[in-house]
């Protein structure tokens, strides 16, 4: 089907663009206790709970399900005064993060520079569930915890 609104530079455009961000590819969530949100989680999805895996160089626990191509990430932290705790002391419960997916990360941590974003950490740390990730600075994305993160590749 045509569509008379999208020229074909907009198409390569928007081609390039998904070749950057290539989708969601989760949404964390900052939660008390993942033993009382991870059956919540299971009912409102109607889905279980596939991986619980602890981040120690973040002190939490996380928690993953599948929603068609994007997942949902709970996180609990594990330490007094962790990033969550302080989350969840300032905002309560909730969405803490949108993470998206990019085939290479440092690429897209030197284009987003340059285009003024500012990073909490520049060099990609090891997050969960076998990726490399960082985060952007919400005051440079309108209040809003965005994550980049890159499948670390299994061929080292
Ligand atoms: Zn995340």
């Amino acid at each position: 089907m045509n569509c008379t609104f999208i020229s074909l530079e907009d198409e390569v455009f928007t081609q390039f663009m998904n070749r950057i961000m290539q989708k969601i590819e989760h949404i964390g969530i900052a939660v008390n206790s993942l033993e009382k949100s991870i059956p919540l989680f299971e009912q409102l999805l109607g889905t279980l709970c596939y991986k619980t895996e602890c981040v120690t160089s973040e002190n939490v626990n996380t928690a993953f399900f599948k929603t068609g191509e994007s997942k949902i990430e709970l996180i609990e932290g594990i330490v007094e005064g962790s990033i969550i705790h302080q989350f969840i002391a300032k905002k309560g419960e909730g969405i803490h993060h949108i993470a998206f997916l990019t085939e290479n990360l440092e690429e897209e941590i030197k284009r987003l520079k340059s285009l003024g974003f500012e990073f909490i950490q520049e060099i990609p740390k090891k997050g969960a569930d076998n990726k490399l990730i960082c985060f952007l600075k919400p005051k440079s994305t309108n209040g809003i915890l965005v994550e980049l993160c890159q499948e670390i590749s299994n061929q080292g």
